[in-house]
């Protein structure tokens, strides 16, 4: 499948979940067996040959690539959740949300020191939630082997924040968040 018919796959919606916001919705390309072929082979590409050890998916639809790319890249796959979700001792890291904040989890057995990990979800927009997943593998003294995003808003400066941060990035569908 070519790129153009992969990003038509992607459903804008104006306004949601408030006004001034394109969101882009990833549960059309969902629908067909093709499109999600695709995007997981290009978002694995670059991935083949670097030894990842696991993917660190984050909740909720970055869960669905990241198993996709687990299977594909034959690595672990790690779950970052939200509070209250995980059974047994977790590391955490809290990030800013527009009203107060928000905290991710991972099981504290999840990750090795020594491991190489690549961390993914659906969408790269401010890059806060990649910075506190980056944050909390800190704490399991891993190495961050970089983010892969299925789409990448452009005109938000998550994609710079995370090179800045020395953090590398792939994507594979480019879009504007506003
Ligand atoms: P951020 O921490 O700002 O990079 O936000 C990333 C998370 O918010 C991703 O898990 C996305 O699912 C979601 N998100 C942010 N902006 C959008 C958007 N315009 N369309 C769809 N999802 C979005």
């Amino acid at each position: 499948m070519d790129i153009e018919r992969l990003k038509a796959s992607v459903t804008t919606v104006s306004g949601y979940p408030r006004p001034g916001i394109e969101f882009r919705d990833i549960t059309s390309l969902l629908l067909h067996p093709e499109a999600l072929r695709e995007c997981v082979l290009r978002m694995a590409a670059p991935y083949r040959e670097q030894a990842i050890d696991k993917i660190v998916a984050i909740e909720a639809r970055g869960f669905i690539f990241g198993a996709a790319l687990a299977m594909e890249l034959g690595c672990g796959l790690v779950l970052a959740r939200k509070p209250g979700k995980l059974p047994r001792p977790t590391y955490k890291a809290s990030y800013a949300l527009e009203y107060g904040e928000d905290s991710l989890h991972i099981h504290t057995d999840a990750i090795a020191p020594d491991e190489r990990l690549l961390v993914v979800d659906d969408l790269i927009a401010t890059g806060g939630t990649v910075a506190a997943v980056a944050s909390l593998i800190d704490k399991f003294g891993a190495t961050l082997c970089g983010a892969a995003f299925a789409i990448a808003l452009q005109d938000l400066p998550g994609l710079a924040m995370l090179r800045e941060r020395g953090i590398a990035t792939h994507y594979v569908l480019s879009f504007n968040g506003e």
